[in-house]
């Protein structure tokens, strides 16, 4: 399949990605909308390394097309060389492949791009906007702001059902405010700039469909003045 990955495969070739496959063990529904995996990475942890919020490029078959996914690694543990995965089940290969993945069933991936700059000075306050798709990277992000010590509270502003989600959130730290699909934007401008006024050192974190994502970025950043180093935006799917 590497051969057969077109001009994406060609660029991530060009840029030094590294390609591993990786082989299901476990599988579980955690929702009806929300599988679990677990996986063997084929060696990637060792050579790689392993970050917050790390993920992967995962090659999924469209009808004998490469279709190029990104997911976000859970729980990734270098020592037994294993990790999981969690998708938001909706249309789509990627998600048809996640509904039907049983053990021993692999999985093409190519690391590249990933990468996470703790904020220094540590956030006071951490503000939060995702959705199911999100849901590993923000609790991989909760984990590591509250390793080293330090226990950063956060507002998550949270589209969509999470009944029986995973959230990994601490009650006395984190407050999820969760919301229908489409109010994300709106909510987050008529409740933010209150809060910001009531944190020095504010984390901005965005990761949700790719419109709000990019309008809610430049909101924070050219209208509430937060500084281009204190927000991290990336869309991570296209609505349609
Ligand atoms: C860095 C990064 C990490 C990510 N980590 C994860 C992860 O750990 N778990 C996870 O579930 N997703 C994650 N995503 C999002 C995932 O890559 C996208 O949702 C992707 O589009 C799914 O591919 P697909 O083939 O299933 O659907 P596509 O072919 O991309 O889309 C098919 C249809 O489904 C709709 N759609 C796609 N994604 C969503 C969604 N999330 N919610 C609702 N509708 C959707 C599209 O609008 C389209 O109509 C991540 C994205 C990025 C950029």
């Amino acid at each position: 399949m590497v051969q057969g990955r077109g001009w994406e495969g060609a660029v991530l070739r060009l840029l030094r990605a590294r390609d591993f496959e990786f082989t299901v063990t476990r599988a579980e529904d955690v929702t009806p909308h929300y599988r679990r995996l677990r996986l063997t990475d084929g060696g990637m942890l060792a050579a790689t390394g392993v970050h917050p919020t790390m993920w992967v490029r995962l090659w999924f078959d469209n009808a004998g097309r490469p279709h190029q996914r990104a997911y976000t690694l859970v729980d990734p543990d270098p020592a037994a060389g294993t990790f999981g995965l969690e998708f938001a089940l909706h249309e789509g290969c990627a998600s048809d492949w996640a509904r039907s993945a049983k053990p021993g069933d692999t999985i093409e991936a190519t690391v590249q791009g990933t990468g996470f700059d703790r904020p220094d000075p540590d956030p006071s306050h951490l503000f939060v906007i995702g959705d199911p798709a999100s849901l590993p990277a923000i609790n991989s992000l909760l984990g590591a702001l509250g390793s080293v010590g330090s226990q950063v509270p956060a507002t998550i502003w949270f589209e969509s059902g999470t009944e029986g989600l995973p959230f990994r959130t601490d009650p006395a730290l984190h407050e999820v405010r969760h919301l229908s699909r489409g109010q994300l934007a709106d909510r987050v401008r008529a409740q933010l700039p209150d809060l910001l006024k009531a944190t020095p050192d504010p984390y901005v974190w965005i990761t949700c469909d790719t419109t709000t994502t990019r309008a809610l970025s430049s909101y924070v950043r050219r209208e509430l003045g937060v500084r281009r180093e204190r927000v991290h935006a990336l869309g991570y799917w296209r609505a349609t």
